[in-house]
């Protein structure tokens, strides 16, 4: 039986938020009451198709039973021990995550951005370790790691930077598959080559082939690490475990970050990682006192143990939302294109495309907008195409009634 919440309106749920809850998120007007499947439900008695996903992070839709069933299981058995002990699920989702990657060990930690800052330490280490001067990390512009200093300073969008500074110094930024600024940046004093291998709050912008392989060649050449940040665009949401596998079984990363997917909606972040970048952190080096939690490796288990089957899925369904887009698309003279790949789907407007977001939610779909102009859907894994048709019909009716007032 659902526990029945004290009765509560949505506006005072929001006043509540505004006077006791610092104002660092701008929210949309929604209060969610529960979430079943590929649907949240609002105070409001409404329900809306979730293409936001929790950004990224509900691969398995929510409540789903087999994730229900393992936190609840595994509640009663162990929830946290620290780290100062084995627990044995670490093991067995890093054993899980070094066949998938073809990388050796796995760090646990507990969201996204400490993940990044896990995999700069490594590689400031790894630079270190070879000549005090190696300590440089090359970024990209419009890119995004997160919001502590370690993250932001990697991050290329000034705007997360600038109220901060001074941040983390030594990283140059260029710009998203600009071969030439590549080859400039990188030398001897460089220690990472860090990018996401699709960007996704910067406006899923995808990373060439070449760029990656120049990459690897470059960071191979002047012995720096090379980090794929898939927190994002990994874990079968593109229909590849990773994203950088797209790019053929030839290109490698020494590291790779993790976190929003990976244990379908409970916090986790994980940095995978060759056995000569896991070697920079000796015992005392690094940790972290919630991660590799037994409650959240247990549900990490369970959801790669169904990636094998979800990625055809993905696959499938994400061929079959971009065909129904690409039809929208060519009725609307706003629309562009598409970017992205599987579930990671960005529909580049040539106006604003922030206020088409509460008029979708207003028609009971939710989605947000990135970079100003992107419309961008991460879905869950476990669509099926009646959500796509659904979605589209929003859309479709969304974009019929034109650009929206004030354009954005
Ligand atoms: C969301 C995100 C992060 C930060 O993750 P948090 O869990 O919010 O700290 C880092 N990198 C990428 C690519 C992301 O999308």
């Amino acid at each position: 039986m659902p526990v029945a919440y004290p009765e509560t309106d949505t506006e005072q749920i929001v006043a509540r938020d505004h006077q006791y809850v610092v104002r660092n998120y701008g929210r949309y007007p929604l209060v969610v009451s529960r979430a079943d499947g590929v649907y949240l439900y609002g105070e409001d008695g409404r329900k809306y198709l979730d293409f936001v996903s929790g950004i990224g992070v509900m691969a398995l839709g929510h409540s789903h039973p087999r994730v229900v069933s393992a936190i609840a299981d595994q509640i009663g058995t162990l929830v946290h021990c620290s780290n100062l002990y084995y627990h044995p699920l670490q093991g067995e989702v890093a054993q899980l995550l070094s066949e998938l990657s073809g990388l050796q060990r796995t760090f646990f930690c507990n969201s996204g951005a400490e993940a990044v800052e896990a995999a700069l330490k490594i590689a400031k280490g790894y630079g270190r370790a070879r000549d005090s001067a190696k300590t440089e990390i090359v970024a990209l512009e419009e890119s995004f790691g997160g919001r502590t200093l370690g993250a932001i300073s990697v991050t290329g969008q000034p705007k997360y930077r600038a109220p901060f500074e001074p941040v983390i110094p030594g990283v140059r930024f260029i710009a998203p598959n600009d071969l030439g600024a590549l080859e400039a940046a990188v030398g001897d004093q460089t220690a990472g080559i860090v990018f996401e291998p699709i960007l996704g709050e910067g406006g899923i912008i995808e990373i060439s082939a070449e760029f990656a392989a120049l990459a690897r060649r470059l960071a191979t050449k002047h012995d720096a690490l090379l980090i794929c940040d898939e927190v994002q665009c990994g874990m079968g949401r593109t229909g590849q475990a990773f994203a950088f596998q797209h790019w053929g079984a030839d290109f490698l990363p020494d590291v790779i970050t993790l976190a929003k997917p990976l244990a379908a909606g409970l916090p986790i972040g994980a940095v995978v990682c060759s056995e000569a970048a896991a070697a920079v952190l000796a015992p005392g080096m690094h940790g972290s006192t919630f991660g590799g939690g037994a409650l959240a490796c247990r549900v990490a288990r369970e959801f790669l143990g169904m990636l094998p089957e979800l990625m055809p899925h993905v696959r499938e369904v994400s061929a079959y939302f971009r065909a129904r887009l690409a039809d929208l698309a060519t009725n609307h003279d706003f629309v562009n294109r598409q970017r992205g790949r599987g579930l990671m789907v960005g529909l580049e407007l040539n106006i604003p495309g922030g206020g088409f977001v509460p008029r979708a939610q207003e028609l009971g779909l939710l989605m947000n907008c990135t970079a100003g102009n992107i419309l961008r859907f991460l879905p869950p894994f476990v669509i099926e195409r009646e959500h796509v048709d659904e979605a589209i019909a929003v859309l479709a009716e969304a974009f019929r009634q034109g650009p929206p007032d004030g354009a954005g």
